[in-house]
């Protein structure tokens, strides 16, 4: 199988350092495995996607140095094989829909109490109001759910394998955290026809990724994935978690933080070679 990494950004805003390191490490990971890197637009949210910020993708990475193999995937383009995975997790029986909204959350959720997680990788994590809901009840643009629980009944012991160098080797998924600190996550949201989290698993499969690079931050999304793959008997690629890049002050970047804005950087001059070093990385000769 040829050795495949991909950047897959949302058209929200603009690409920051953050991005780029996560695009420069994944095509050279390709690039010293003889390997494709691709290039995968996750426009799901259409509410906030906007064609000038993939636009801007693009010429930015392009910029950067990096060429990717086209057409270029777009998720808005995807829906059906979003649909036909989630019909395929609903006749396992683990899922189902979810009519709470974030009031009915913070209501059902209670008092905070010790030792127990309140917070998992998608937010508040969600109490269960609507677990025993059929999906014969679900509306056609709501909200469906994974029964965390009963998905892990279904599955053996699962593990990926990691790369990078600070977490390497076999990790094992513990079920015991996914049920309490990760719970049941959203696999289609309002509006949407799907998720991230449903999106990501289908898409990096359908593209053949067998090397996901991504930010550290995604480590606990990537136990969720692992999770999908197994019930939609995907392949479950290798995942290169990377440190995240921190402002001067050493605070995490967010996509709002326009001030670190590779185009803000090429409007003040910078080079491509300038935001290589920013990010301790070696330039391609
Ligand atoms: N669209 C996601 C992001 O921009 C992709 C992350 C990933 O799956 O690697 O954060």
């Amino acid at each position: 199988m040829t050795f495949t990494t991909r950047f897959a950004p949302s058209p929200t805003g603009p690409l920051h350092l953050g991005h780029a390191y996560s695009a420069l490490l994944a095509a050279d990971l390709a690039a010293r495995h003889d390997g494709r890197f691709l290039l995968r637009i996750e426009d799901i949210d259409q509410s906030r996607a906007r064609i000038a910020w993939e636009q801007q993708i693009y010429e930015d990475l392009s910029w950067l140095g990096l060429s990717w193999s086209h057409p270029v995937m777009r998720q808005s383009d995807r829906l059906p094989r979003y649909r036909a995975a989630l019909t395929q997790l609903s006749a396992l029986g683990v899922t189902y829909p979810c009519r709470c909204n974030r009031a009915d959350i913070e209501a059902a959720a209670g008092a905070p109490q010790e030792g127990v997680p309140q917070f998992g990788p998608d937010g508040r994590i969600y109490p269960g109001r609507c677990r025993d809901r059929s999906m014969s009840d679900a509306s056609p643009d709501g909200v469906i759910r994974l029964n965390m629980k009963a998905a892990l009944k279904h599955l053996p012991k699962l593990k990926f394998t990691e790369t990078s160098e600070e977490l390497g080797g076999q990790i094992s998924l513990d079920p015991e955290h996914l049920v309490t600190a990760v719970g049941d996550i959203i696999l289609v949201r309002r509006n949407m026809g799907s998720s991230y989290h449903l999106s990501v698993v289908v898409d990096d499969a359908d593209q053949a990724i067998t090397d996901v690079v991504r930010g550290a931050d995604l480590f606990e999304s990537t136990q969720i994935h692992v999770v999908l793959q197994a019930l939609l008997n995907l392949p479950v690629p290798r995942y290169h978690h990377h440190r995240l890049i921190r402002d001067d002050a050493g605070k995490r970047l967010a996509k709002r933080d326009d001030a670190r804005a590779i185009a803000k950087y090429r409007e003040d001059g910078a080079s491509p070679q300038d935001i290589h070093a920013r990010l301790g990385l070696t330039p391609k000769p």
